[in-house]
């Protein structure tokens, strides 16, 4: 069985008692004309998809369909909330709205993402009828965002908690954070995607001499992202050109009298892994 089936949900359970075992105080959802024998279906939570725990995680209702699994086995959905709010109208658009707001406090903040995974029949057109839910379940894993684009709404959210880390993850590094190295109005934009997928692909092995990267207070193993042909030098962002290496080589590989060598060694060795 692999991850993904396994995650698929075959229970009719209720939104509200998964948003509750998420760690959500319902106790509000029986204040309608219903009460609380019908507390389950109060249309002011029960159609929601989205719900904040302000600086403790935001909770999410996600299609098992929109899953995708990537090639080291992780779980990955990409979607776009403000998009989908520019199309649809009324309590839709609202839904949609707060969605997209949701993902940037979960960015800013770096708030975890806890999973409700539905499965059914899902609503991809503005012109279909609504979705509906069959079968749902609280996924046990956090996810978190591994990708927002300010400018489009683009959304990329990762399940599982982040393992491995490199120089860029730490925001008191002294190398600072890309953004906060402009040199001349030229900035080097890292994709973190990226930068994950090399840090997944090494398994906490610096790829050149295979050694494990150190374990951090927080338990995550320390590596460092390397673009084997530099950003500087039209080297591209890409996991064919990025090597995650232990410190001391990665300084080498910069630095040290073989670096002309190290350079053409770590380009084979990344093209061997992605030769078909
Ligand atoms: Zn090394
Ligand atoms: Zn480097």
């Amino acid at each position: 069985m692999s991850t993904l089936s396994d995650l698929r949900p075959t229970a009719r359970l209720r939104q509200i008692d998964l948003v509750k075992q998420a760690g959500i105080d319902v106790s509000d959802w029986k204040y309608f004309r219903g009460g609380a024998r019908h507390a389950a279906a109060n249309p002011k939570y029960c159609y929601e998809w989205v719900f904040v725990e302000p600086k403790e995680f935001v909770l999410l209702n996600l299609w098992h369909d929109m899953f995708e699994e990537e090639k080291h086995g992780g779980i990955v959905v990409n979607l776009n909330s403000r998009e989908w709010a520019k199309r649809v109208i009324g309590v839709q658009k609202h839904r949609a709205t707060k969605g997209d707001e949701a993902f940037q406090l979960a960015v800013k903040d770096k708030l975890p993402i806890r999973v409700i995974v539905i499965t059914g029949r899902q609503r991809t057109r503005p012109t279909e009828k609504a979705s509906h839910v069959e079968a749902r379940l609280l996924d046990p894993v956090s996810w978190r965002i591994t990708k927002y684009d300010w400018e489009t709404g683009e959304c990329t959210i990762t399940r599982g908690e982040e393992k491995f880390m490199d120089q860029f993850s730490i925001p008191d590094d002294t190398g600072g954070k890309p953004k906060r190295r402009v040199v001349s109005g030229t900035s080097f934009v890292r994709d973190p995607v990226v930068r994950a997928n090399v840090l997944i692909r090494a398994q906490g092995k610096c790829e050149w001499c295979r050694e494990m990267g150190f374990k951090m207070v927080d338990g995550r193993i320390y590596l460092e992202t390397h673009h084997v042909v530099s950003l500087s030098k039209n080297g591209p962002d890409t996991v064919k050109n990025v090597a995650a290496l232990c410190p001391n080589h990665h300084r080498e590989a910069h630095h040290g009298e073989t670096r002309n060598k190290m350079r053409k060694i770590l380009l084979k060795t990344l093209a061997n892994i992605y030769r078909q």
